[in-house]
Order: C-alpha cells, then structure tokens, then sequence
C-alpha cells in the first residue's frame, strides 16, 4: 500500500457536524459530585482552544489532509473564553479539579493569557484553586512561558519526539528545529512552570531509535520524559498496530542501560506510569527523577478515567476515541434565562451519569485485524490529546 492510498477519506467536517441528543434531566437540581455510569468520577477537563497547529505531526495532522484546502473552524464557531469559563465553573462545581489546555496548538490562541486568568479565578467546592496546565509543541513556549506564569498556568507538558534535527523535522514535517523546542522547555522551567512533562510519541521504525537519547537528555534534568504509545486516534493518521511499539519494551530497553525503580501513581486515574531512575544501590534517587510511559494501547486504563473533553466548538466528548459529542455551545448560546448555570450543570451531570466509554479496554478485545478499522472517529487536533 502506498503512503497516500493508507489515509482515510472520510471528510473530517462531517464528523464534526454530528451530535448526540442531550439526555431529559430529571428536575431534580444536581447538587454534588458526578459519578458515570461505571462508577467513575469527574475529575479532569481538556479543553481544545483552537483546531489549528503550525506542525503537521505525520501521526496527528498529515499534511495530505490537513493541507490549505482544509476547512478550519471559523472563528464565530469557537466557545469565546466567557462560555469557557461558565462551561468550566460547572464541571469545576461537579468535581473536575484539574483543567488541560489543549488543542491544536494552545499557545496559536489569541490571548490565551486571558482565558488562563478566569480560569485561575475558579474554586472547587471545598475552595481549593484548580490545576490548571496546557500541552504544547513548544514552538512558542519561550515568548510566552512568563506571561503563561503571571496569569495563573501551574505546569506545562511539551511534545518532543527526538533530539535529532533530522528525526524531529521528520515527524512535524514543517522543519521545527530541535533546539527551538529545547529553548521553550527552559524558559518554562525559568519561569516556574514545572515541573515540566516532556511526552514522546514513539514510532517504530521512525524514532525508536531516540528513545535511549532522550532519557540520557532529561535524567537528572527535573523534566519528566513520558514515553506514548502511538494510538488510533482520529481516522486520518494511517495507524498500523506494527508501528506501535509496546511501553513494555520501551522500559526493558532502558533498563538496558539505566536501573529503574517503579513507583506509586500521584493520583487515581493518571495516565502514565512512573519509574524513577536508581542509583548504584538499587534505590530510587530523586536527583536523577523520574521517566513514565502511557500505555494507551497495550494497556488499558478505561477503569479509572475520569476525563472529559471539550472541543473548540463546545462539544462535550467522554472519550478520546469517540465519534460524536454533546453540544454545550447551544445551551450557552441561549439567553440566561432559558439555560441558567444550574440547568447547564444539569445538563452535564446527565451526560456524565450516562457514560460507560471504554474504547481501550474494548479495542484490546477486538481481534488484531479489526483493530484498524478506524471508523468514524474525531481528530485528536480537534478535541485535544
Ligand atoms: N499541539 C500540542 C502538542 O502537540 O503538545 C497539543 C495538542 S496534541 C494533539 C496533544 C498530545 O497528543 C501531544 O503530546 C501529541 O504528541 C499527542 N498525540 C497526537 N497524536 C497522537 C497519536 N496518534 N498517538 C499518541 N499521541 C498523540
Ligand atoms: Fe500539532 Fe500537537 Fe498535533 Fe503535532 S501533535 S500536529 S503539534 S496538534
Ligand atoms: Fe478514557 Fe476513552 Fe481513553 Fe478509555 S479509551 S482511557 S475511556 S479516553
């Protein structure tokens, strides 16, 4: 098959065009915690604030699709920051605690600043303020990471996928230097942003190779390297099981050369999981820090996931693998008195109560010839990784 012949047709507008129906609430006024139908709690919101990016990531946006034909959002469909901020306050009041900014390209966002500060405004029921952080491909981190830090952002996450310029060109496929990226880091690191995650995509065959350069890089550095499994998100990037190479692997070939030590997840439901670099007695030592790896395809963990997703549009999606979402941007567009706060919060409490997603723990499931299908999936630059 060639390259071009492996991509899907299926007109991404399409996909966007489709929503599902937003369940009767009962009358009731939801007053408390979320909890879906499979008993998981509402903890973490991404939100997308933009669907447009400066890379073109071969395994998120290609360039065969994502080219100057490609019919972005036009800037009357994006949530403005206002109906963020009032959407967010009401995940906020049924438990989200931790805010992702996400995108496409966050930091392309006119005045993003902004929307950070109103969101740094927001409290949870108990008061606490919220974790708010963003993910980046760094290609503006290092103009904006101290205005980032003055609005109120706590962390950040940087995409990296190898320290060789070739490689990384290669995979961004708009000839981004590393050492672009690299500047970007620090200065988030300088202006307090840490600490600073650091995710990898791995691509067998296209940067495996950088695995073992990129863990020498950031041991020792306070950066938490995250090592991703390339997944089957949307329906554009030709995924192929035999390019995904399993975390398993990835940590046996660091344990080649670094001792590692495994240690406890931070928080129920986190994505990654942690090992932290030993030293010659075999201990974890926190000087050297620690490396994780996201399993999202060898292992599942559908279990505990407590994310939901909101999409440059305002369409709610309870899962990355999704094919259609909830749209809030029409109950916020409508005048206060006909969608107050509460029955917006209603709303989503409805939706959240009806969730039993579990894409990955059903794909692993599937036979491995079925595991490509793809469908009728959103684009991860669409509703945010
Ligand atoms: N543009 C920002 C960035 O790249 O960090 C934020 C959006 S991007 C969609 C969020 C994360 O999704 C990035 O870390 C990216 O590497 C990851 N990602 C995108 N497509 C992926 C895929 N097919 N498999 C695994 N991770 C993917
Ligand atoms: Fe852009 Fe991020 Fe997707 Fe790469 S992964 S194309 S940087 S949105
Ligand atoms: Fe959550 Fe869906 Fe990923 Fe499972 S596949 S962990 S439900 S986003």
């Amino acid at each position: 098959m060639t390259k071009q012949a492996s991509y899907r047709t299926i007109p991404v507008l399409d996909q966007r065009g489709d929503s599902l129906k937003i369940p009767a609430t009962t009358g009731a006024r939801t007053t408390g915690l979320a909890k879906d139908g499979l008993g998981r709690p509402l903890r973490d919101l991404r939100i997308s604030v933009t669907d447009r990016c400066n890379f073109r990531c071969s395994y998120c946006m290609p360039k065969e699709v994502f080219d100057k034909d490609y019919a972005y959002l036009p800037h009357s469909a994006l949530l403005s920051f206002e109906e963020i901020t009032r959407i967010a306050q009401q995940f906020v009041a049924l438990g989200v605690q931790k805010i992702r900014l996400t995108g496409g390209e966050p930091l392309l966002r006119k005045n993003l600043e902004l929307l950070i500060q109103q969101l740094a405004a927001l409290r949870t029921p108990e008061g606490a303020p919220l974790d708010i952080t963003l993910t980046t491909n760094g290609s503006l981190l290092a103009r904006k990471a101290h205005a980032l830090k003055a609005a109120g952002l706590q962390r950040v996450t940087v995409s990296l996928d190898g320290l060789d310029d070739a490689v990384f060109k290669k995979m961004n496929d708009v000839d981004f230097p590393v050492a672009d990226v690299l500047a970007g880091i620090q200065a988030a690191q300088e202006a307090g942003l840490g600490p600073i995650k650091v995710n990898m995509v791995v691509k067998r065959g296209t940067n495996d190779h950088e695995i073992l350069p990129m863990a020498r890089h950031f041991r020792g550095s306070g950066v938490v390297l995250r090592f991703i499994e390339y997944m089957d998100v949307g329906a554009t990037n030709g995924w192929r099981m035999d390019e995904v190479v399993p975390s398993a692997d990835v940590i046996a070939l660091l344990r080649s050369e670094m001792p590692l030590v495994a240690l406890e997840a931070c928080a129920p439901g986190e994505t990654a999981q942690r090992w932290g670099y030993a030293d010659a007695q075999g201990q974890y030592d926190p000087g050297l820090g620690e490396v994780g790896v996201i399993s999202s395809v060898t292992q599942a963990f559908c279990a505990d996931c407590n994310r939901a997703r909101l999409s440059t549009e305002g369409q709610l999606y309870l899962c990355l693998f999704a094919s259609q979402g909830y749209d809030l941007r029409s109950l916020v567009r409508k005048p206060a008195e006909t969608v107050s706060d509460q029955s917006l919060m209603d709303a989503i409490s409805a939706i959240w109560q009806g969730r039993s997603d579990r894409y990955s723990l059903l794909r692993a499931a599937m036979p491995p010839d079925a595991q490509a299908t793809g469908a009728r999936r959103v684009e991860m630059s669409y509703i945010g990784g």
